[in-house]
């Protein structure tokens, strides 16, 4: 399962009273991104959570595909943000608690921990191929990226 699939909603019982129906916990659920972005929805919910459902979908949902937002870029964009958090040094735990102040969404810290972890695999494995292949330049960046990550 991806990191996005364990992204979830801070206030998730609060959310779905105040809409009066039942919504997935899940932010990245196609559900949830229908309910809180799509329909009319965004108006039931008090004005707190409505900033940072409005701020979430500015800075995740805001491409022009026509499928948005199921075209991949929301998930996309949501991991290149934690990765962003990890590379001003923040830890798992710090990680969490950045994304729910800015988005009123939180995660395990441990599957953040797991999703940094195979980050860095992924990284090690460009590496290897990049080195057999001669690929100096991307060794390097995948290399610098990947001790960026391991802190
Ligand atoms: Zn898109």
């Amino acid at each position: 399962m991806a990191i996005t699939d364990k992204i979830y909603l801070k206030n998730h019982r609060q959310i779905a009273s105040q809409l009066d129906r039942s919504v997935p916990k899940s932010i990245f659920s196609g559900a949830t991104l229908d309910l809180l972005f799509q329909g009319e929805g965004i108006e039931k919910l008090d004005e707190a959570t409505r900033e940072r459902v409005l701020d979430f979908a500015a800075d995740f949902l805001d491409c022009d595909c026509r499928n948005n937002p199921y075209c991949g870029h929301p998930e996309r964009k949501f991991v290149r943000y934690l990765l962003e958090l990890r590379e001003q040094g923040l830890g798992p735990e710090a990680t969490v608690d950045v994304m729910t102040d800015d988005y009123m969404v939180y995660a395990y810290p441990g599957d953040v921990l797991s999703f940094l972890d195979d980050s860095v695999r992924t990284l090690e494995s460009v590496e290897r191929l990049a080195d057999v292949d001669g690929a100096d330049g991307v060794e390097r960046r995948a290399r610098k990226l990947r001790r960026t990550l391991e802190g």
